[in-house]
């Protein structure tokens, strides 16, 4: 039934079933996968079950009985990106596990970090604040003639004053796939930390830690995972994780042994904290035993078939320009046209029952901003979508001259 390992010929997605589990496809044509894809029911039935059993038994009792369930969210992410349940912490969202991780490396004067155009605000934001207290330089590596990090730019800045390369993988404002195993094999090699934003990636992608040699993951829950809002992961190594100091510590991060003295959790757990939403983290380990039951090679095919289609579909269509670039792109699709603003265009696709959303300059400056962009449109598919939905899309982008 898991098609997850390279199997050459991954099965089809049965794309009526995987409808029919997915209540939201009778309401709306879903294309903002990428701001929060429509939950299928095992997930949604998980929370509210788990919710329910709170009600009747009590928090914390409803928590001991649900323990097996918990424990199986970290196996579940284990198995999805490649690693041990132990490397996992399993958090509110992805930005609090990135910053998790990069709150707990120590910069100072003169000490480089190393990034890509793709950045996503927040991680640009977070190493602004580090750079200004600590004296460390922020660098952004330049792209390459495809549009993706140049690996060849990469390699010529590693040196030993860089500390961190900090790429995301799969931006929030455009189709790209950066090349993050050609990235980690150079991190490697020279021994440098890498963390990868794979918010993303993971759940649209196969997306395997040791393949790609990062030390360090970030993703959400309720992207192309599928899971419940609120939820998100972090993957530590072993390698790195007991040299790596949370900027936050509670009584689940640590013990208090002594009057003076406490001990930090030697795994990836102490990025945690003690109080959790219980049900949302056991759906966020349903979401992923469902798409790995799916199988993350049969999702990117029918993703990639989908995204591929309607890039094709936007060409054709007059003032429609689309903005993805990279050699390899994925489900994520951006487009402008000519003389309408992006919220305008979003405004008409919502009003017609099509979900989409609007990537700001503000989301991604090195990106957007090198390419004078204010705004695009983002239309983001999963392989729930279908055909129809996306001729449905740009009839209703053609049918209108704002
Ligand atoms: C959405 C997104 C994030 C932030 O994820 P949250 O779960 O909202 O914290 C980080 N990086 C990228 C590339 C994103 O698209």
């Amino acid at each position: 039934m898991t098609n997850a390992n390279n199997s050459a010929m991954p099965t089809p997605v049965d794309v009526a079933r995987a409808r029919s589990e997915t209540p939201g496809c009778a309401e709306v044509v879903h294309l903002n996968n990428a701001g929060a894809a429509l939950t299928p029911a095992p997930v949604l039935d998980a929370v509210i079950d788990h919710l329910r059993l709170e009600a009747r038994l009590g928090g914390y009792e409803a928590a001991a009985a649900a323990a097996p369930k918990v424990n199986a969210v970290y196996e579940s992410i284990a198995r999805l990106i490649g690693c041990r349940p132990h490397e996992v912490a399993v958090v509110e969202n992805a930005t609090r596990a990135w910053d998790m991780a990069f709150y707990a490396m120590r910069f100072g004067p003169g000490d480089r970090i190393l990034t890509s155009r793709a950045e996503y605000a927040s991680n640009v934001i977070a190493f602004l604040q580090v750079a200004r207290r600590t004296g460390a330089h922020i660098e952004v590596v330049d792209d390459d003639e495809h549009g993706q990090l140049s690996v060849e730019d990469l390699q010529r800045r590693l040196d030993d004053d860089v500390k961190l390369v900090a790429v995301t993988h799969v931006p929030t404002q455009s189709g790209l796939v950066n090349p993050a195993i050609e990235i980690g094999r150079l991190t490697r090699a020279a021994g440098v930390p890498f963390l990868l934003d794979a918010c993303q990636s993971v759940g649209q992608l196969p997306v395997n830690v040791r393949d790609i040699g990062c030390d360090m993951l970030s993703a959400t829950g309720r992207k192309f995972l599928r899971g419940p809002r609120g939820t998100g992961f972090l993957y530590v190594s072993d390698r790195l994780v007991e040299t790596m100091e949370p900027p936050f510590l509670d009584l689940h991060a640590a013990t208090w042994t002594d009057a003076q003295t406490y001990d930090i959790r030697p795994d990836a757990r102490r990025f945690e904290n003690w109080e959790t939403n219980y049900a949302a983290k056991i759906g966020l380990g349903v979401a992923v035993g469902y798409a790995l039951d799916w199988g993350i090679e049969a999702i990117e095919e029918r993703v990639t078939a989908l995204a591929t289609r309607l890039r094709h579909q936007l060409a054709q269509l007059p003032g429609v320009t689309v903005q993805d670039r990279g050699r390899r792109l994925c489900g994520i699709v951006t487009f402008t046209v000519d003389g309408v603003p992006a919220a305008d265009v979003h405004r008409r696709l919502t009003a017609a029952g099509i979900n989409t959303s609007v990537s700001a300059i503000t989301s991604a400056r090195y990106d957007l901003g090198a390419r004078n962009l204010p705004a695009v449109l983002r239309a983001s598919v999963h392989y729930y979508n279908t055909d129809e939905e996306i001729d449905t899309l740009c009839a209703t982008l053609n049918s209108r001259r704002t």
